[in-house]
């Protein structure tokens, strides 16, 4: 049984996310989708939110599952006995980071391959932090991101400042 782990931050789960991970499911016998708890970054969703997302809009998909971890990737990989990372490569600007993360990891865990998937055209541009910043100006959401998260989006961004200071009485 071949296993692959795609980590990432996942906040939240995009289009293009997705893609990569559905992808990965028809090539890998079991793909663990892993929410990293990167305590450097300060997210939108909390890890349960963010893991509840990825089960829901993943439920159809029976050889995914979802997890969290601390700490390296290459060791929660290795724990979970994986052949390889799986990660989604977009623009050029990607590939610096990736190739020196991919390094790093092969240096740690000689055993754990780092393999890249191609984004799709159309999802080239999304991310999660533009995903955000869309969602915040109240932008349409419908093609980057399952409806699923859109509606978390909206709901977690109902009460909150950025929201509220459209509104005149507030300036
Ligand atoms: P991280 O903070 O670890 O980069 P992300 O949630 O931003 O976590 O991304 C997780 C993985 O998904 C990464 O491999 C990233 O390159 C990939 N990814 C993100 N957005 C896209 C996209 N639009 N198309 C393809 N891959 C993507």
């Amino acid at each position: 049984m071949r296993t692959v782990v795609c980590p990432g931050s996942f906040d939240p789960v995009t289009l293009g996310h997705l893609d990569i991970i559905v992808r990965a499911s028809v090539i890998f016998d079991r793909v663990i989708v892993a929410v990293s708890r990167n305590p450097i970054k300060n997210p939108m969703f909390s890890i349960s939110e963010r893991v509840e997302m990825l089960k829901e809009v993943l439920k159809p998909y029976h050889n995914v599952t979802i997890d969290s971890f601390d700490g390296l990737t290459v060791s929660y990989a290795t724990e979970q006995n994986a052949v390889a990372i799986v990660r989604g490569l977009r623009v050029i600007s990607d590939f610096e980071n990736e190739f020196r993360m991919a390094l790093i990891n092969k240096n740690i865990a000689c055993h754990v391959e780092t393999l890249f998937l191609m984004t799709r055209a159309e999802y080239s541009y999304i991310s999660s932090s533009a995903v955000k910043d869309v969602a915040i100006f109240g932008g349409p959401l419908d093609r980057l991101v399952p409806p699923l998260v859109e509606k978390k989006l909206r709901k977690k961004l109902s009460g909150s400042f950025i929201g509220g200071c459209c509104d005149s009485r507030e300036v």
